[in-house]
């Protein structure tokens, strides 16, 4: 018997085997090949240096550790301090911050808008992706502090002052003027209790304040229901002003130094996306500037909102990446009935029909990247508006599903959390929100049918699958028929079958012309000639499931 106070040994029944190790310190660039190849085909210019050390970074145990120190230890709200001041703020756990700063440090959050150099958005597109195989919640400011930059350009002045620090490398978490911060992030503002598609219904009012260097000022009094990192240094929001509702900019501190009249009500109790804050907040007579024309305020918002829609498929696509890697990490460890579980045929089905799905979402979401990139040129102008719908609609909507089927390659340690170390429970509590906020998925069918309004879509579309002509029988037929019912029009109700038609090519045509030849035949086959069942894990026993599953492998 252990003396008082002695550790208990262990029985001799607790013996651990069998059960895989973690993937850590991985380079999650060099170990995925369908984002090499996405990036060599979107933009052969790129030198990859730099993705090769966020990935090293990325993959590390000290970043892991942060991630799940960030999700566990959650965003608290501090309304007042001790002595009953207002205060407003919001406490993250150190790990928050190390994350932001290496998101900032890698130029996630703005660096395309600082440079000139040619890929620049296709390049911090394949950061986001590895990024989000880390830890996708503080991914959210990073994400609307990128997109901002486009609308914001409408308040030249107010541009001027805050660009700089919008691309600015250095993190700086403090609530301060913005002109003592190396750096500055920015969020938005226009969910409200009564609606968030349909913004129309915003019941926030914004009455003129005179005007000053940053051009007509405004009061604004309202509340939003959805407001998420509250500790951005400013924010687009929407407001009614007399001429209809418009795009103001709407800054934590004001250039004085004073608070601005903006009060966290409280923080949402959110299904995952933990570590990052989404708040309640109401604003009463707070202060804001016009941005682009008043009036003519949603058309401007979703400038912003189009740029945080190609996150949402950049994201998904880094989710899908990381749950398929951690399905055949432990897959090719775990045994099961005398051999590797990555060896059992119907595992093989399973692990393959994953790479699939996600080595095609990868490439859509680096093509419609490349289409910001290169916003003069009509033809690529035509595809961002195009695929940016479809993209967030159909890959966000395939994520849960994938990610069950691979938390399912893991078994029961798949559904347990174990303090924030079940990263692939964390990956599937993440997988909803990409497709609900920016437009849910309806909203996105429908964006599609505006899109399909310009005229140039189907052209756009024809184009695109012409560069894979020959590649499979049914792709040929597709593109040979598809535009033209592209500019017929779809109805409503037929939208989200259109966006999914249009998705599924897009996405053969570039695995054809980016992924070997045993991808292409599978995704085809399964994707658009109907070889296929309605669950993961029924591709063709013809299917060269060695191929495929080599090329995904995360070791
Ligand atoms: C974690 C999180 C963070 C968020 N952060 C922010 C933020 O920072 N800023 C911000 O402004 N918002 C934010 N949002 C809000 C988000 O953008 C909205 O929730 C989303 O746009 C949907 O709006 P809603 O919730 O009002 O739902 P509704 O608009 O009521 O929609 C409900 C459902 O109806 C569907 N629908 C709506 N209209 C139609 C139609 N005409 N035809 C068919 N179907 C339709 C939608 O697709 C959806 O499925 C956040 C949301 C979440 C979950």
């Amino acid at each position: 018997m252990p003396a008082p106070g002695a550790a208990m040994p262990e029985f001799a029944t607790h013996e651990v085997f069998n059960q895989p190790g973690p993937l850590v310190d991985v380079n999650l660039f060099e170990t995925h090949r369908a984002l090499q190849d996405a990036l060599r085909f979107n933009a052969p210019e790129l030198d990859p240096a730099p993705l090769r050390e966020l990935g090293a970074l990325a993959g590390s145990a000290e970043m892991q550790t942060h991630a799940r120190l960030a999700n566990v230890h959650t965003p608290e709200l501090r309304t007042h301090d001790r002595f009953g001041h207002r205060l407003d703020e919001v406490e993250f756990h150190p790990s928050y911050h190390a994350l932001m700063a290496a998101a900032v440090r890698a130029g996630l959050h703005g660096a395309p808008w600082g440079t000139s150099a040619s890929g620049a958005h296709v390049l911090r597109a394949a950061g986001f992706m590895l990024f989000t195989g880390l830890e996708p919640s503080i991914l959210c400011p990073i994400s609307m502090s990128y997109a901002v930059t486009p609308a914001l350009r409408a308040n030249a002045a107010v541009y001027a002052d805050w660009a700089p620090k919008l691309t600015s490398r250095s993190y700086d978490p403090l609530l301060k003027p913005f002109t003592e911060k190396p750096g500055v992030t920015m969020g938005m503002g226009m969910t409200e209790k009564q609606g968030g598609s349909d913004v129309r219904s915003n019941s926030t009012r914004a009455v003129a304040d005179g005007s000053d260097g940053w051009g007509p000022r405004f009061r604004v009094t309202g509340h939003k229901w959805f407001f998420s990192a509250p500790m951005c240094d400013a924010f687009l929001i929407l407001a009614n002003t007399p001429a209809g509702l418009s795009c103001l900019f709407l800054p934590r501190v004001l250039p004085d130094g004073s608070r601005n009249a903006l009060r966290i009500q409280r923080l949402k109790d959110k299904l995952g996306n933990k570590a990052n804050a989404s708040s309640e907040v109401e604003f009463q007579e707070a202060t804001a500037w016009l941005v682009g024309e008043e009036g003519r305020g949603v058309p401007k918002i979703l400038e912003m909102g189009t740029l945080t829609r190609l996150d949402c498929a950049l994201g998904t696509s880094g989710l899908m990446r990381q749950a398929l890697a951690l399905a055949l990490d432990h897959t090719r460890q775990r045994m099961a009935f005398g051999k590797r579980l990555i060896e059992q045929p119907l595992m093989r089905n399973v692990l393959a029909d994953l790479a699939l799905e996600s080595e095609a979402a990868t490439a859509l979401a680096l093509r419609l990247a490349r289409g910001y990139d290169k916003r003069g040129d009509a033809h690529e102008a035509a595809i961002a508006r195009l695929l940016t719908p479809i993209s967030k609609f159909w890959i966000c909507k395939r994520g849960s599903a994938f990610a069950q089927e691979a938390m399912e390659c893991l078994g029961g340690n798949g559904y347990v959390e174990e303090g924030g170390e079940g990263v692939m429970a964390r990956i599937y509590r993440e997988m909803p929100v990409n497709s609900i906020w920016e437009g849910a998925g309806n909203i996105m069918a429908l964006d599609l049918l505006r899109a399909l309004r310009s005229g140039d879509a189907g052209a756009a579309l024809a184009h695109e699958l012409a560069a894979a002509r020959g590649a499979h029988p049914a792709l040929d037929r597709l593109a040979s028929s598809l535009p033209a019912r592209v500019e017929e029009m779809a109805t409503e109700v037929e939208a989200r079958r259109l966006a999914q038609e249009v998705a599924l090519a897009v996405q053969a045509a570039l695995l054809a012309q980016t992924a070997p030849p045993a991808v292409v035949d599978a995704f085809c086959a399964s994707r658009l000639d109907g070889d296929w069942g309605q669950a993961f894990g029924t591709l063709s026993g013809r299917t060269d499931f060695d191929a495929i599953l080599l090329r995904a492998l995360p070791r």
